[in-house]
């Protein structure tokens, strides 16, 4: 079992820090609203609020969601709490959602609460895709998972697609499309991470038929 979870720390790094993580404090500045087992940074607990009304199989889950300096390659990360996911059952797994706190962008620094809301709201639908793909799985598949996630592309873009089609099945199709957009149109982020964003991710095209097809489901 040991050597389970030393594995698991060598291979997911990312998973659990230690606690002289750079959370920026915002202590004295930021205020969280706590609700139904989340925490939520004050300053996007509107986009919060909405997204998670999306995903009512979420009620109750652990979630919290935290403002990061920076996340490399990434601007938001859905993780389980790895300590939670061996001392409690699948149920009672926590989970947290690193969020970056702002961009440098041309213009100046861009808040993250700045971003037009609806690709807000997606990108933080996304995420609590991967929180329901984490949910529906049991703590050995998650481990084999995390380890194949690492070290297969095609593990990666499985987890990106299984995220988005959680999200776009819950009615969140055009928000997710909204963010691509955002992302993909957007000069300030660097080409690196939208070759990332076109090569791993559902493209907009995608996500209209994923879309077409439930409503046609739907009807
Ligand atoms: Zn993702």
């Amino acid at each position: 079992m040991i050597a389970i979870i030393l594995s698991l720390f060598l291979i997911t790094p990312e998973i659990e820090e230690s606690h002289t993580d750079t959370i920026i404090d915002n202590s004295s500045k930021s205020e969280y609203l706590e609700v139904d087992n989340k925490r939520i940074p004050w300053e996007i607990k509107d986009a919060v609020i909405e997204a998670l009304a999306y995903f009512p199989e979420l009620a109750g889950v652990a979630i919290d969601f935290e403002f990061k300096e920076k996340i490399s390659g990434s601007v938001m990360q859905a993780q389980p709490r790895i300590l939670t996911m061996f001392i409690k059952g699948k149920e009672k797994r926590e989970y947290r959602i690193k969020i970056t706190r702002s961009f440098d962008f041309e213009e100046g620094e861009v808040l993250i609460e700045d971003v037009p809301h609806d690709a807000l709201v997606g990108w933080i639908g996304h995420e609590l895709g991967h929180i329901m793909d984490y949910k529906n799985r049991s703590t050995a598949n998650m481990m084999h998972f995390g380890m194949r996630y690492m070290l297969s592309n095609k593990r990666l873009t499985e987890a990106e697609l299984a995220a988005d089609t959680y999200a776009i099945s819950c009615g969140m199709g055009h928000q997710i499309l909204m963010v691509k957009n955002y992302i993909l149109n957007n000069v300030n982020f660097e080409d690196s991470y939208k070759n990332k964003i076109r090569e791993l991710y559902m493209s907009p095209l995608q996500i209209l038929s994923l879309q077409e097809e439930l409503v046609e489901d739907e009807s």
